[in-house]
């Protein structure tokens, strides 16, 4: 059974749709997360949920119950914002004691609870530290032991972690996703950054312009994103206008006929319609000299980015560039100027559907 339904969502604001007609299952105890560019409604769809917002038609069931004229504060979801919102003249006990007092919990229980959440986001011994004095991961897992302490059903997080810098951003996004699964709580989160989704993620929503582009585990979406807008949303991607003959047969700008793992997209659309999508880490750098084969391409490597771990080669292949990640130990001896083959394999090439201007 799943627990959150939304059913044909649209908000308008002014005329304009900021969420239009959206149709969601949000699975028991996953974590989704809704990607997308900024303005593309993520934050809106979340307040739908949360009840901050109403929608202008359509409607959110939670539970087997319509909730969609459901106050907030009556829908017992769990919500942690950009803006954390903790209570500054607070300490740590007593931001996460919060929620308990409202629910008038008694003084003992309230106090086991506490003990429990604090030994839950490790900050066992900081119970009475103002919240003031502390980090920005240590302020983040109050935020979050505050939205859980009532055991909410279902938890909401908006761009929680955009305040903090990269490292610790990434520690949290770790932290959080370990005590989502320990939990095993819905989670809804909304993020605009794809590695964040792809890290913590057991499904991503993807957004484009108020409506849902792709749902689907990160995975699939990364290996068969359905247009030019996911592929390029979710990762480093070489996209390629193509041409086609209508038999299948398929052309890059040089001229040169292509192995694809999906022909059959061509009959279907029109060669401004489609792009040719190839991840970087499926381009394999060969020597010149190497057997050539179908799907193999001559060019040129013009620059290189060595940063010890990994390599990425970007190739000009007359006609247009490729980008190609591989790693030193792969390409030993690769040089800014060395004539190469770039071998992309047929299974990696996948037709999408080109971006749509309007
Ligand atoms: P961001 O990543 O920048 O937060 P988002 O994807 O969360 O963007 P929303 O905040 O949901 O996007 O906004 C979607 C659209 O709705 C935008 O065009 C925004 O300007 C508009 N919008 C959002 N809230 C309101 C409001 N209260 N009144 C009028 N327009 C709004």
């Amino acid at each position: 059974m799943t627990h959150l339904t939304l059913q044909s969502v649209t908000k308008r604001f002014n005329g304009s749709s900021a969420v239009d007609s959206v149709d969601l299952s949000v699975p028991d105890g996953k974590l989704v997360c809704f990607l997308g560019p900024s303005g593309c409604g993520k934050t809106t769809l979340l307040r739908i949920i949360a009840g901050l917002e109403t929608p202008t038609s359509g409607s959110v069931m939670f539970a087997g119950k319509d909730v969609t004229h459901v106050p907030a504060n009556r829908r017992d979801f769990g919500m942690v914002f950009q803006s954390l919102a903790l209570f500054p003249h607070m300490s740590v006990a007593e931001n996460i004691a919060y929620p308990l007092r409202l629910r008038k919990m008694d003084k003992a229980a309230q106090s086991r609870r506490i003990a429990e959440l604090l030994e839950l986001i490790q900050l066992p011994h900081m119970a009475n530290r103002p919240v003031t004095q502390l980090s920005g991961g240590q302020r983040q897992r109050v935020a979050i032991a505050r939205a859980i302490a009532s055991s909410p059903k279902l938890l909401l997080l908006d761009e929680p972690l955009s305040a903090l810098d990269a490292k610790l951003r990434e520690a949290m996004q770790v932290e959080i996703r370990l005590l989502q699964q320990r939990l095993g709580i819905t989670t809804i989160m909304v993020t605009h950054d794809q590695r964040e989704a792809m890290t913590m993620a057991d499904e991503i929503v993807v957004m484009e312009k108020g409506r849902i582009a792709q749902v689907g585990k990160p995975l699939d979406i990364y290996r068969d994103p359905v247009s030019e807008f996911v592929a390029d949303f979710i990762g480093l991607g070489n996209i390629l206008p193509v041409t086609h003959d209508g038999r299948g047969g398929v052309s890059l700008p040089g001229g040169q006929q292509i192995i694809v793992a999906n022909p059959a997209r061509v009959t279907a659309a029109a060669s401004d319609e489609i792009r040719l999508l190839i991840r970087p880490e499926d381009v394999c750098v060969k020597p010149a000299s190497g057997e050539k084969s179908s799907n193999h391409l001559a060019g040129t490597v013009t620059f290189i980015r060595d940063v010890g771990a990994t390599l990425e080669a970007t190739i000009d292949c007359a006609g247009f560039t490729l980008t190609a990640a591989t790693t030193p130990r792969e390409t030993p001896g690769l040089t800014t100027g060395m004539p190469v083959l770039a071998e992309l394999p047929a299974h990696a090439c996948k037709l999408i559907a080109a971006r749509t201007t309007h």
